[in-house]
């Protein structure tokens, strides 16, 4: 789950990470409001499940009351439209009014799961401000990182590394050690998954604060973090997904025209893997999941077919706790039921895997049958 920036500002503050002061707007007289409190002047900042504002005009300096005003109506209900939001972007519904801060210099701290070594790992770079992926690609030496043990966790001599590595002055490499400090102890306290800070800042007054925050978290630990679950903004969240979820369906929105419908997550990545192999593109993962009923296969049917790029739809099922003629009946009756007009391919293998077949075959229905994954990804290619 990913939280908007304020909020993650709220929680690393919890754990005694500086950042700047601000306050959340939902209107424009919210806004001035918080600016009066900064003294009139403020950054006004788009809050929304994205990077990439500030390239964007998401993120703005008002250098008075006036302009605070003159931003928050520029932003607020304004569709941004970063390197992180997809072409249609996303529309602003918060903002974000914050301390002006008198920047010296921008750094990089971020947070990951390493899963070669299955630990955490600290990364810092000098390069703030700028995409860590483009730092990665062009100069990889600017990145530099310790591996945390999760029996002692950030030691402060790596912590120390680190701000010396990235040339934090010396006299502010204490705040820095406490900052990294305490965002390992946020990381690891609320189960994230990621954890950014870019840029992080030290100031002409000599604080090292987070300028930006971007907090993920890991789905299968939000039940022991109630706060962190109210957090959710599903505004910013794809409406397909959020059916999806009501029907235990995981099922993830992509770019191509090719409907998925799949059984287990693994077989539904192979499904994508050979979709693309063969010059295709999928609209979506969509995993229904072991023991899929004919329901389950209608919604996600209904699901794949709302996103209007889908030109065709590859079923690729396996008949193991489930039987094939099970499956095929429960994708005839979808398909009749939804009134299907695109194409159908599908793919059955496993127990009663020639009834399913005949099903189909009997079914009046415009589907092709396939007989491997190959033949299906190439002949459902051929058909969009
Ligand atoms: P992002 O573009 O979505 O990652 O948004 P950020 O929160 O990282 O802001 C983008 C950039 O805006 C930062 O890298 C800063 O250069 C600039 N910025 C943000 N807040 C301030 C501020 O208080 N003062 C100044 N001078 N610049 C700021
Ligand atoms: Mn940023």
């Amino acid at each position: 789950m990913n939280i908007h920036e304020y909020q993650a500002k709220s929680v690393l503050k919890q754990y005694g990470v500086a950042v700047p002061q601000g306050k959340v707007a939902f209107s424009v007289d919210e806004a001035v409001e918080a600016a009066k409190e900064l003294g009139g002047k403020a950054v006004v900042k788009a809050q929304i499940h994205a990077g990439g504002r500030g390239k964007a005009g998401g993120v703005k300096l008002a250098k008075s009351l006036d302009e605070v005003s003159t931003y928050a109506k520029e932003l607020l209900g304004k569709t941004l439209v970063t390197h992180q939001t997809g072409p249609h972007g996303k529309v602003v519904q918060r903002l974000l009014i914050e301390q002006l801060s008198n920047i010296q210099k921008e750094y990089y701290i971020g947070l990951v799961l390493d899963r070669a070594t299955g630990r955490v790992v600290m990364m810092a770079s000098e390069e703030g401000g700028t995409e860590i992926e483009e730092v990665a690609a062009k100069t990889p030496e600017k990145i530099f990182r310790e591996t945390i043990d999760p029996a002692v966790g950030l030691l402060p001599f790596q912590a120390r590394n680190l701000a010396f590595a990235i040339h934090i002055p010396a006299e502010l490499v204490n705040k820095a050690v406490k900052f990294m400090t305490g965002l390992y102890n946020a990381f690891v306290g609320k189960d994230c998954s990621i954890a950014e800070i870019n840029p992080l800042v030290v100031t002409a007054d000599g604080d090292v604060i987070a300028l930006d925050a971007k907090l993920n978290f890991d789905d299968n630990a939000l039940y022991r973090h109630p706060d962190i679950q109210e957090l959710r903004d599903i505004t910013e969240e794809d409406p397909k997904e959020i059916e999806a979820s009501k029907f235990g369906l995981s099922y993830i929105a992509l770019d191509g025209n090719i409907g998925c419908m799949v059984n287990g997550a693994g077989l539904a990545m192979a499904t994508m893997d050979t979709i693309k192999y063969y010059g295709g593109e999928p609209a979506n993962f969509l995993d229904v999941g072991g023991g899929a009923s004919e329901e389950k296969v209608t919604e996600a049917f209904k699901i794949i077919l709302s996103d209007e790029k889908v030109k065709g739809i590859l079923v690729n099922i396996f008949g193991g706790i489930m039987k094939c003629d099970v499956i095929a009946n429960g994708v005839v009756n979808a398909a009749k039921q939804l009134g299907l007009a695109k194409p159908l391919v599908v793919r059955l293998e496993g127990t009663n895997v020639d009834l399913g077949k005949e099903i189909l075959n009997k079914s009046g229905l415009n589907i092709v049958a396939a007989d491997s994954l190959a033949d299906a990804a190439q002949k459902m290619v051929a058909l969009v």
